[in-house]
């Protein structure tokens, strides 16, 4: 007789029998993050039936409230999101000039700083980065038409372009990483004695 079994419980008695990697990997592979999104182009979206105007309270205005929100409203439910801190965004805090960061530490209490950059000027206090494989992430920020900044960050799948290389065709960083090792490992073990090794090398 079968017997079905949500995710979470599926999740976490694996983690009993197949410990920490075990679930990192499944969760990989049923939220389609890693290599098994990338392949993916098409993304479920949760069939919400119709609100008719009922009352959801949602707790929290960090990203999962809001997204959540969102497509609540959309489905014809009228939403009251509560926000425990003085701002929403939650684990996500853009800080500029006049941003109030409120911190309660364990050595030094509450504390409380604002923000003095100049005009113009930001960080990302909490999330910044969204890698090319959280889709859905990505799905919802174009939905939004929310603007995109560029986040420099070693990326192995960032491609790399020169005209001097690979006949002016972008590569992948770790293609052309790996490439680089192996040649290079190829000449150290033909040239037999570093002299020759040495006049190989170019010195750029
Ligand atoms: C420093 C840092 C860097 C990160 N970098 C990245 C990154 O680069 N890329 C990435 O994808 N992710 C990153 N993350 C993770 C990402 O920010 C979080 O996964 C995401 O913001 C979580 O969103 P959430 O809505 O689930 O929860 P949260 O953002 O934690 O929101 C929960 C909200 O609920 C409120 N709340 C709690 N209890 C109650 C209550 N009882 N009543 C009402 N409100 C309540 C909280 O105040 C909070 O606003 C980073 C996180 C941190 C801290």
């Amino acid at each position: 007789m079968s017997k079905r079994i949500s995710r979470r419980d599926f999740l976490s008695k694996l983690g009993r029998v197949g410990a920490s990697l075990a679930v990192l990997k499944s969760m990989n592979a049923m939220a389609g993050s890693s290599s098994a999104c990338m392949a993916r182009t098409e993304h479920t979206n949760m069939a919400l039936p119709d609100g008719k105007g009922q009352t959801v309270i949602i707790l929290g205005a960090g990203v999962a409230g809001l997204a959540a929100a969102v497509d609540l409203t959309k489905a014809n439910y009228n939403c009251v999101v509560l926000e425990l801190s003085h701002r929403v965004g939650g684990r996500l805090f853009t800080a500029r000039r006049g941003s109030r960061i409120v911190q309660k530490g364990l050595g030094h209490g509450m504390s409380e700083q604002v923000c003095q950059f100049d005009e113009g000027i930001h960080v990302e206090l909490g999330g910044g980065r969204i890698p090319f494989h959280h889709r859905r992430v990505i799905r919802r920020w174009e939905e939004l038409d929310i603007p995109y900044e560029l986040y420099a960050i070693d990326c192995m799948m960032a491609k790399f372009q020169s005209d001097a290389l690979n006949g002016g065709d972008p590569m992948r960083v770790r293609d052309l990483l790996y490439s680089t090792w192996g040649y290079i490992a190829e000449l150290a073990a033909s040239a037999g004695g570093s002299a020759e090794l040495m006049a190989k090398l170019s010195t750029s």
